[in-house]
């Protein structure tokens, strides 16, 4: 089969690789369409980091560099020792496979699990014609959701995680701070919220696009003055700000936007250690929470649901490219900060 591996920075191939086998409790996939998101593209310019080169691929028993791909759906055509079940249906997966038996697993927080790893990051992935997959990660996709749609599942169940840790009540005034690939599937997440959504960004297309998402206010600001046009919007502060933009800095000017009692949830990612007025956050009571990844039990069947009744693709995916083209129409454009939208690999068959 085709399969896309990453070598070394900048360095990846599209490649013959054997098929994998299912193992018990696997499924083989033919995937259908795989997204590319940040985490592909920073492996693809900087990595192998989170990338193994050397790994056993559990299914193949393939030693070497990884295949990439975390965010799939696909049609199941082969399945392993007790997941006969899946034969014949059309899946989306989780990215991530947890084992069902450690302490975090059993109280339904399996993005925590103790031996958790990632489909395309820590184990082969679906940039592929085929993927072995554990039954455990899928969920069949209903039948009024095209594939296309169905694509944007696990981005999506990650937005939806975030909402659901930052604890937005109804009513609330909600800041997002950036607009882009995470932020765009928040504001997805957000949808039927019945306060105040102000995006903030200082990009005016991903604005104008966070508008068509569900912002009911945009703010447009520079990395110079981050923030002064914000608090203009909001005098008393926000219920909850939500961090997702990952730039140095963004943490506290989170904290300084929300109210008295409010809350922050961190989702964006920064590589140098930030710092916080701690004194400020107790005094006004100011709740800190984080968020990563999503939980396959909850969060992905509603966002299956979720693009059911509200199809994305039409907002989110800004080209669909053929995995023979992966490198050259994907990579490297995303790479080059040449793509805005969400950019998804179909892998034909046959
Ligand atoms: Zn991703
Ligand atoms: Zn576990």
């Amino acid at each position: 089969m085709r399969a896309a591996v990453l070598h070394s920075p900048g360095d990846l191939r599209l490649e013959e690789r054997p098929c994998p086998t299912p193992r018990p409790g696997e499924v083989l996939l033919a995937v259908t369409y795989n997204g590319l998101c940040g985490t592909d593209i920073t492996e693809f310019t900087k990595g192998p980091m989170m990338v193994p080169l050397t790994t056993r691929h559990p299914g193949s028993g393939h030693v070497g560099p990884t295949v990439l791909g975390h965010e799939f759906v696909g049609q199941v055509v082969d399945a392993g020792e007790g997941a006969d079940g899946w034969v014949g249906r059309r899946v989306a997966s989780g990215a991530g496979v947890s084992c069902g038996k450690c302490a975090r697993c059993r109280r339904g927080r399996t993005n925590l699990c103790d031996r958790y790893y990632t489909l395309g990051l820590s184990t082969d992935g679906a940039l592929a014609e085929f993927v072995a997959v554990p039954a455990t990660t899928l969920r069949a996709i209903p039948d009024a959701c095209p594939d296309l749609e169905a694509a944007l599942a696990q981005p999506l169940a990650v937005g939806l995680h975030a909402v659901a840790r930052a604890g937005v009540s109804p009513g609330d005034t909600v800041v997002l701070l950036g607009a882009g690939a995470i932020g765009s599937f928040i504001l997805a997440g957000l949808a039927g919220h019945d306060g105040r959504v102000i995006a903030v960004d200082v990009d005016p297309v991903r604005l104008a696009a966070a508008q068509t998402l569900g912002a009911t206010e945009t703010c447009l600001v520079s990395p110079a003055e981050p923030i002064a046009a914000v608090r203009d919007l909001i005098p008393g502060g926000a219920d909850v700000v939500i961090e997702g933009s990952g730039v140095p800095g963004a943490a506290q000017n989170a904290v300084s936007l929300t109210g008295r009692g409010g809350s922050v949830l961190l989702v964006g990612l920064t590589k140098t250690p930030q710092s916080l007025d701690l004194a400020d956050l107790v005094l006004r009571e100011i709740a800190v929470r984080t968020s990563v990844a999503h939980v396959c039990d909850t969060d992905l069947p509603r966002a299956l649901d979720l693009l059911t009744t509200r199809p994305l693709s039409g907002l989110l995916v800004d080209r669909v490219v053929d995995l023979d083209d992966v490198v050259d129409d994907a990579f490297r454009p995303l790479a080059e900060g040449q793509v805005a939208g969400k950019v998804l690999v179909s892998a034909r068959h046959g």
